[in-house]
Protein backbone atom coordinates (compact mmCIF):
# COMPACT_ATOMS: atom_id res chain seq x y z
CA UNK A 1 0.00 0.00 0.00
CA UNK A 2 1.64 3.59 -0.97
CA UNK A 3 0.98 6.54 1.62
CA UNK A 4 -1.82 8.24 1.21
CA UNK A 5 -2.40 12.11 0.99
CA UNK A 6 -5.80 13.02 2.45
CA UNK A 7 -8.39 15.45 0.99
CA UNK A 8 -9.76 18.43 2.41
CA UNK A 9 -13.32 16.81 3.40
CA UNK A 10 -11.35 13.11 4.68
CA UNK A 11 -8.78 15.89 6.86
CA UNK A 12 -12.29 17.46 8.59
CA UNK A 13 -13.88 13.96 8.98
CA UNK A 14 -10.20 12.70 11.26
CA UNK A 15 -10.49 16.19 12.70
CA UNK A 16 -13.58 14.86 14.46
CA UNK A 17 -12.16 11.30 14.90
CA UNK A 18 -9.56 12.75 16.55
CA UNK A 19 -11.81 15.44 18.79
CA UNK A 20 -13.84 12.79 19.90
CA UNK A 21 -11.13 10.40 20.58
CA UNK A 22 -10.04 12.85 23.02
CA UNK A 23 -12.68 12.52 24.67
CA UNK A 24 -12.83 8.92 25.07
CA UNK A 25 -9.18 9.37 27.07
CA UNK A 26 -10.22 11.77 29.13
CA UNK A 27 -13.34 9.68 30.35
CA UNK A 28 -10.88 6.73 30.75
CA UNK A 29 -8.55 8.83 32.53
CA UNK A 30 -11.14 10.14 35.54
CA UNK A 31 -12.35 5.87 35.66
CA UNK A 32 -8.77 5.00 36.55
CA UNK A 33 -8.60 3.81 40.12
CA UNK A 34 -7.20 0.84 42.57
CA UNK A 35 -9.91 -1.58 42.09
CA UNK A 36 -11.28 -1.58 39.09
CA UNK A 37 -10.74 -4.23 35.81
CA UNK A 38 -9.17 -3.67 32.79
CA UNK A 39 -12.49 -5.23 31.29
CA UNK A 40 -14.71 -2.47 33.40
CA UNK A 41 -12.33 0.32 31.76
CA UNK A 42 -13.04 -1.56 28.09
CA UNK A 43 -16.82 -1.35 28.27
CA UNK A 44 -16.55 2.29 30.05
CA UNK A 45 -14.78 2.97 26.86
CA UNK A 46 -16.64 1.10 24.03
CA UNK A 47 -20.02 3.11 25.76
CA UNK A 48 -18.45 6.32 25.50
CA UNK A 49 -17.06 5.56 21.60
CA UNK A 50 -20.71 3.96 20.62
CA UNK A 51 -22.77 6.98 22.31
CA UNK A 52 -20.93 9.23 19.70
CA UNK A 53 -22.43 6.86 16.73
CA UNK A 54 -18.76 5.92 16.49
CA UNK A 55 -17.24 2.70 16.65
CA UNK A 56 -14.02 0.98 18.12
CA UNK A 57 -11.88 0.28 15.63
CA UNK A 58 -9.80 -2.12 17.46
CA UNK A 59 -12.58 -4.64 18.34
CA UNK A 60 -12.05 -7.85 15.67
CA UNK A 61 -9.31 -6.19 14.35
CA UNK A 62 -7.64 -8.98 13.52
CA UNK A 63 -9.07 -11.21 15.70
CA UNK A 64 -8.75 -8.41 18.71
CA UNK A 65 -11.55 -9.52 21.86
CA UNK A 66 -12.22 -6.23 22.76
CA UNK A 67 -12.13 -2.43 22.00
CA UNK A 68 -9.17 -1.19 23.78
CA UNK A 69 -5.47 -2.66 24.37
CA UNK A 70 -5.14 -2.32 28.09
CA UNK A 71 -1.28 -2.98 29.05
CA UNK A 72 -0.35 -3.12 32.86
CA UNK A 73 3.21 -2.56 33.88
CA UNK A 74 5.66 -4.77 32.21
CA UNK A 75 2.81 -5.30 29.45
CA UNK A 76 3.62 -3.17 26.49
CA UNK A 77 1.04 -3.14 24.03
CA UNK A 78 -1.90 -5.53 23.02
CA UNK A 79 -3.28 -6.23 26.29
CA UNK A 80 -6.43 -7.66 26.81
CA UNK A 81 -8.90 -6.53 28.69
CA UNK A 82 -10.03 -8.83 31.58
CA UNK A 83 -12.13 -9.36 34.39
CA UNK A 84 -9.47 -10.83 36.34
CA UNK A 85 -7.18 -7.82 35.13
CA UNK A 86 -7.44 -5.48 38.46
CA UNK A 87 -5.51 -2.71 38.77
CA UNK A 88 -3.56 -2.00 41.92
CA UNK A 89 -1.98 1.12 43.24
CA UNK A 90 1.48 1.60 42.25
CA UNK A 91 0.99 0.25 38.87
CA UNK A 92 0.83 2.24 35.73
CA UNK A 93 -1.44 1.21 32.88
CA UNK A 94 -1.18 2.39 29.02
CA UNK A 95 -4.61 2.34 27.64
CA UNK A 96 -4.57 2.73 23.13
CA UNK A 97 -7.70 3.58 21.97
CA UNK A 98 -8.92 4.03 18.49
CA UNK A 99 -12.16 4.65 16.87
CA UNK A 100 -14.08 4.91 13.22
CA UNK A 101 -15.80 8.23 12.20
CA UNK A 102 -17.85 8.14 9.07
CA UNK A 103 -15.12 6.21 7.52
CA UNK A 104 -12.01 7.78 8.64
CA UNK A 105 -9.83 5.89 11.83
CA UNK A 106 -8.24 8.09 14.46
CA UNK A 107 -5.53 6.51 17.16
CA UNK A 108 -4.39 7.81 20.18
CA UNK A 109 -2.57 5.74 23.39
CA UNK A 110 -1.66 6.93 26.91
CA UNK A 111 0.02 5.90 30.01
CA UNK A 112 -1.21 6.54 33.40
CA UNK A 113 -0.14 5.51 37.16
CA UNK A 114 -2.81 4.05 39.66
CA UNK A 115 -2.89 5.91 42.55
CA UNK A 116 0.33 6.56 43.80
CA UNK A 117 3.70 5.43 41.55
CA UNK A 118 7.29 5.25 42.01
CA UNK A 119 9.53 8.40 40.79
CA UNK A 120 10.91 6.17 38.13
CA UNK A 121 7.90 4.95 36.80
CA UNK A 122 6.21 8.68 36.53
CA UNK A 123 9.73 9.44 34.61
CA UNK A 124 9.40 6.84 32.17
CA UNK A 125 5.72 8.04 31.59
CA UNK A 126 6.78 11.31 31.41
CA UNK A 127 9.96 10.82 29.08
CA UNK A 128 7.84 8.89 26.49
CA UNK A 129 4.98 11.67 26.45
CA UNK A 130 8.19 13.89 26.08
CA UNK A 131 9.51 11.39 23.02
CA UNK A 132 6.40 11.93 21.22
CA UNK A 133 6.70 16.30 21.22
CA UNK A 134 10.52 15.56 20.61
CA UNK A 135 9.70 13.29 17.22
CA UNK A 136 7.04 15.85 15.72
CA UNK A 137 8.94 18.55 16.02
CA UNK A 138 10.56 16.78 12.86
CA UNK A 139 6.70 15.74 11.88
CA UNK A 140 6.78 18.73 8.77
CA UNK A 141 5.89 18.84 4.83
CA UNK A 142 9.74 18.63 3.62
CA UNK A 143 11.39 16.59 6.33
CA UNK A 144 12.29 13.22 5.63
CA UNK A 145 10.03 10.31 8.31
CA UNK A 146 13.38 8.73 10.11
CA UNK A 147 14.27 12.44 11.33
CA UNK A 148 11.31 11.71 13.40
CA UNK A 149 12.19 8.62 14.14
CA UNK A 150 16.29 9.66 15.03
CA UNK A 151 14.57 12.31 17.80
CA UNK A 152 12.27 9.69 19.43
CA UNK A 153 15.08 7.16 20.02
CA UNK A 154 18.14 9.58 20.20
CA UNK A 155 15.89 11.15 23.26
CA UNK A 156 14.57 7.86 25.05
CA UNK A 157 17.97 6.59 25.01
CA UNK A 158 19.82 9.60 26.98
CA UNK A 159 17.75 8.38 29.55
CA UNK A 160 19.02 4.45 29.36
CA UNK A 161 15.59 3.27 28.45
CA UNK A 162 15.18 0.88 25.68
CA UNK A 163 13.16 1.85 22.65
CA UNK A 164 11.50 -1.18 21.11
CA UNK A 165 12.05 -2.26 17.84
CA UNK A 166 9.50 -4.78 16.96
CA UNK A 167 6.70 -2.72 16.98
CA UNK A 168 6.43 0.72 15.02
CA UNK A 169 3.95 3.85 14.64
CA UNK A 170 1.97 3.86 11.45
CA UNK A 171 -0.04 6.12 8.67
CA UNK A 172 -3.49 5.90 9.58
CA UNK A 173 -6.95 6.97 7.86
CA UNK A 174 -9.19 5.24 6.06
CA UNK A 175 -7.72 1.84 7.12
CA UNK A 176 -6.45 2.26 11.27
CA UNK A 177 -2.77 0.79 9.58
CA UNK A 178 -1.59 2.20 6.29
CA UNK A 179 1.94 3.02 5.27
CA UNK A 180 4.67 4.13 6.34
CA UNK A 181 5.64 2.10 8.90
CA UNK A 182 7.36 4.18 11.84
CA UNK A 183 9.95 3.26 13.95
CA UNK A 184 10.94 4.88 16.97
CA UNK A 185 14.69 4.78 16.66
CA UNK A 186 17.38 5.90 14.38
CA UNK A 187 17.69 4.44 10.64
CA UNK A 188 20.41 4.34 8.28
CA UNK A 189 18.38 5.81 5.79
CA UNK A 190 15.76 8.85 5.92
CA UNK A 191 12.48 7.32 4.88
CA UNK A 192 9.35 9.06 2.57
CA UNK A 193 9.56 12.64 2.40
CA UNK A 194 6.81 14.05 4.41
CA UNK A 195 3.86 15.92 2.53
CA UNK A 196 0.71 18.03 3.24
CA UNK A 197 -2.12 15.96 3.88
CA UNK A 198 -0.32 12.42 5.47
CA UNK A 199 -2.00 11.43 8.78
CA UNK A 200 0.53 9.48 10.82
CA UNK A 201 -0.09 7.62 14.15
CA UNK A 202 3.33 8.43 16.34
CA UNK A 203 3.78 6.02 18.81
CA UNK A 204 7.13 6.00 20.66
CA UNK A 205 6.72 2.59 23.17
CA UNK A 206 9.93 2.72 25.65
CA UNK A 207 11.15 0.35 28.55
CA UNK A 208 12.74 1.16 31.76
CA UNK A 209 15.16 -1.77 30.55
CA UNK A 210 16.53 -3.51 27.63
CA UNK A 211 14.72 -3.12 24.43
CA UNK A 212 13.94 -6.76 24.03
CA UNK A 213 9.75 -8.07 23.91
CA UNK A 214 7.95 -11.34 24.12
CA UNK A 215 4.92 -12.42 23.06
CA UNK A 216 2.79 -14.19 25.59
CA UNK A 217 0.82 -17.04 24.83
CA UNK A 218 -2.68 -15.16 23.71
CA UNK A 219 -0.70 -14.32 20.87
CA UNK A 220 -1.29 -10.21 21.66
CA UNK A 221 -0.18 -9.00 24.85
CA UNK A 222 3.62 -7.98 24.18
CA UNK A 223 5.94 -7.91 27.33
CA UNK A 224 9.51 -6.72 28.28
CA UNK A 225 11.92 -9.29 28.13
CA UNK A 226 13.37 -8.74 31.01
CA UNK A 227 10.21 -7.78 33.07
CA UNK A 228 10.89 -4.10 33.33
CA UNK A 229 8.07 -1.22 33.05
CA UNK A 230 7.05 -0.27 29.64
CA UNK A 231 5.29 3.24 28.48
CA UNK A 232 3.10 4.56 25.28
CA UNK A 233 2.44 7.60 24.19
CA UNK A 234 0.53 8.38 20.98
CA UNK A 235 -1.58 10.54 18.46
CA UNK A 236 -2.95 11.03 15.33
CA UNK A 237 -1.46 13.85 13.51
CA UNK A 238 -1.77 15.62 10.61
CA UNK A 239 1.41 17.03 8.29
CA UNK A 240 1.20 20.90 7.60
CA UNK A 241 3.71 23.10 6.01
CA UNK A 242 4.22 24.30 9.56
CA UNK A 243 3.93 22.91 12.74
CA UNK A 244 1.62 19.28 12.70
CA UNK A 245 -1.52 19.54 13.75
CA UNK A 246 -2.12 17.21 16.35
CA UNK A 247 -5.71 15.38 15.95
CA UNK A 248 -5.94 13.58 19.29
CA UNK A 249 -5.68 16.10 21.31
CA UNK A 250 -7.63 18.75 19.60
CA UNK A 251 -10.54 19.88 22.02
MG1 LIG B 1 -1.22 2.99 16.63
Amino acid sequence: MSVTIKTAHEIELMREAGRLLNIVHKELAAAIRPGISTHELDKLGERVIRSFGCVPNFLNYNGFPASFCISVNDEVVHGIPKKSRILHEGDIVSIDAGLIYKGMHSDAARTYGVGQITPEAQKLIDVTRECFFKGIEYAKAGNHLHEISAAIGDYAESFGYGVVRDLVGHGIGKALHEDPQIPNFRQRGRGIRLVKGMTLAVEPMINAGRADVEWLDDDWTVVTEDGSLSAHYENTILITDGEPEILTLAE
